[in-house]
């Protein structure tokens, strides 16, 4: 995965990594620490902490326009992954650009989130620490850049966080804290133990764990434990605390921790630089906060957006043109000759179609489906038989158990085909599991969904082809068994697809060019499960292609 794409949107480094070789070129300090890979490439070692120091001095530098010194003995930030921090806290507060108050418990020898903070955003920043080292260095960076106005370092003892930093003051709201905890890695790292790789599971118990590893272990649950129960006493006193997490094993501890507190609002992000990965946690007794969906949600988001597709091949389109100038379509461009097509085989279906406006040169089917034509039949047959053996109280109105129940109805619709139970009737085979489900199974589908069903579909498509198994079609897998020919009688026949009522799901369905190949997108509406739209795809694909390869 190229991580850089998973930066925060914001992040200027996001899709332009720093050019060592013109930083190289423009600043001799970095110079002398870039090298030339094998490939001609200039690097830098990420290992060595000088080159780590001069790079992000030198960054800081040149983006910013901040200068600052740091000890080679204390952490040296990296600036891609403390923007990112900064970028995610601005979308919890909403505001890039108004002044803000925040608390940075921690700032390092660098002070590197009150200068960023400070710099781009001229929010306000209390600054805490309790290493002399650092605090000194803290404070003449912040002098050093004259940003002693809008940052202020204070000392504080080690047994505190947030309470002692805060105790003077007692009007002020804060919009924010940050924190980036000590998490011992770096001595663990220098033992050769990566206590950060979130894959490694925490020690199970005393005796399995090194001691070190433990020690890091308690070391960031820890420290955080002690911020959320300072955060529990000064609760309305900021509007959002947060924190970075090493470890992806320390947020659900803390997230439970939120949750037995009763913290009203919380969410957590993730932070990606290079290789580097790390998690951040944040919370909030406000109720009015906006909060930011978590990268999880947000991708699920994603992935059900996205539509279904495939594509025909340039090698196909004559056929399919010819075909379509045989159905009546003459003159037609390869998406004028699919889509007729794709026209003709709806028709078939009774799945009621209109054309709607487009952009030039595509053209879009509005499609509301009524009811479920395309599955074959010998799966309807089994899932017949199934449902006769596993509810024999359910009234048996004709053909409900072959059709999934409509989008709209609240209780079971049955609809008016009665399938026959023949070839199949001996069958074993009966793992078409909710394809064909019941009114009375509807409640199931409905949550199989709400965890997540649809990433898994969106999932196959971006790797290419959605196989029938993975949308619970999962008689043999082969899409060709799908028959060309409706099964059976529609439930109902509106006449047009905008004024129906009970329907299984709509959706917009886009035929396009694309290179050379026509590409044929369907995106979902609305209605009652996406896996019968997965199906129809599939059947409306294996037809088009059929007629190529027989033409
Ligand atoms: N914020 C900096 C430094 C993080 S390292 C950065 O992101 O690069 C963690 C820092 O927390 C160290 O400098 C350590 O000295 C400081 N620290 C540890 N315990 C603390 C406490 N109780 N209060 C404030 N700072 C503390």
């Amino acid at each position: 995965m190229a991580l850089n794409k998973s930066m925060h949107p914001r992040n200027r480094y996001k899709d332009k990594p720093p050019d060592f070789a013109y930083l190289a070129s423009k600043y001799p300090d970095f110079q002398q620490h870039v090298h030339t890979s094998l490939t001609g490439r200039p690097v830098v070692n990420f290992k060595e902490p000088e080159a780590v120091r001069a790079l992000t001095c030198t960054l800081l530098k040149e983006d910013f326009g901040l200068t600052i010194q740091i000890p080679l003995e204390r952490l040296i930030p990296t600036v891609p992954l403390r923007l990112n921090y900064i970028h995610w806290v601005e979308d919890l507060i909403d505001g890039q650009k108004q002044p803000r108050r925040g608390i940075d418990i921690g700032t390092g020898a660098s002070c590197i989130y009150p200068l960023l903070g400070a710099t781009m955003n001229g929010w306000f920043f209390l600054a805490t620490e309790v290493d002399d080292i650092c605090f000194d260095y803290a404070k003449k960076n912040v002098e050093q850049n004259n940003l002693s106005d809008l940052v202020k370092v204070v000392k504080v003892p080690q047994k505190t966080l947030l309470m002692d930093a805060l105790k003077e003051e007692t009007e002020i709201v804060y919009d924010f804290c940050m924190c980036n905890p000590p998490f011992f890695a770096n001595q663990l790292e220098a033992k050769g133990v990566n206590s950060r790789n979130s894959r490694r599971p925490p020690p199970s118990s005393v005796n399995t764990g090194g001691v070190t590893e433990i020690m890091a272990e308690g070391g960031e649950l820890e420290f955080v434990k002690r911020i959320i129960h300072d955060s529990l006493k000064l609760k309305k006193r900021l509007r959002w605390y947060s924190c970075m997490l090493g470890k992806k094993c320390s947020l659900a501890p803390l997230k439970e921790e939120l949750r037995k507190q009763g913290v009203p609002k919380v969410t957590h992000t993730e932070f990606y630089q290079g290789r580097t990965m790390r998690w951040a946690l944040a919370w909030s007794f406000y109720d009015d906060v906006t909060v930011p969906s978590p990268p999880s949600k947000k991708r699920k988001l994603e992935k059900a957006q996205k539509p279904l597709s495939f594509s025909i091949p340039e090698a196909g389109l004559k056929e399919l043109q010819a075909k379509a100038s045989a159905a009546g379509c003459t003159g037609c461009s390869s998406v004028d000759s699919v889509t007729a097509l794709l026209e003709k085989t709806l028709a078939e279906l009774r799945v009621l179609h209109k054309r709607v406006p487009c952009r030039k040169q595509e053209q879009s089917l509005f499609l509301t489906a009524v009811e479920n034509t395309w599955i074959h039949g010998r799966q309807k047959r089994r899932e017949h038989k199934r449902q006769l053996r596993e509810l024999p109280r359910a009234p048996q109105c004709a053909g409900s158990s072959s059709q999934p129940s409509l989008a709209t109805a609240g209780t079971p619709t049955p609809s008016q085909s009665q399938p026959t139970l023949t070839a199949d009737s001996n069958s074993q085979d009966d793992n078409t599991e909710n394809q064909n489900m019941s009114a009375h199974e509807s409640g199931k589908e409905e949550k199989k969904n709400a965890s997540g069903e649809l990433g898994q579909i969106s999932e196959n498509v971006a790797g290419g082809d959605v196989d029938m198994e993975s949308s619970s079609c999962a008689e043999t897998g082969q899409e060709t068994e799908l028959k060309e020919t409706p099964t059976e009688a529609p439930c109902r026949q509106p006449q047009s697809p905008g004024g129906v009522e009970l329907f299984l799901f709509k959706c917009l369905l886009n035929v396009m060019m694309e290179e050379s190949d026509v590409v044929i997108e369907m995106h979902w509406v609305e209605g009652q499960n996406k896996d019968l739209m997965n199906q129809l795809r599939t059947y409306l694909r294996n037809t088009l292609l059929k007629s190529v390869a027989k033409p």
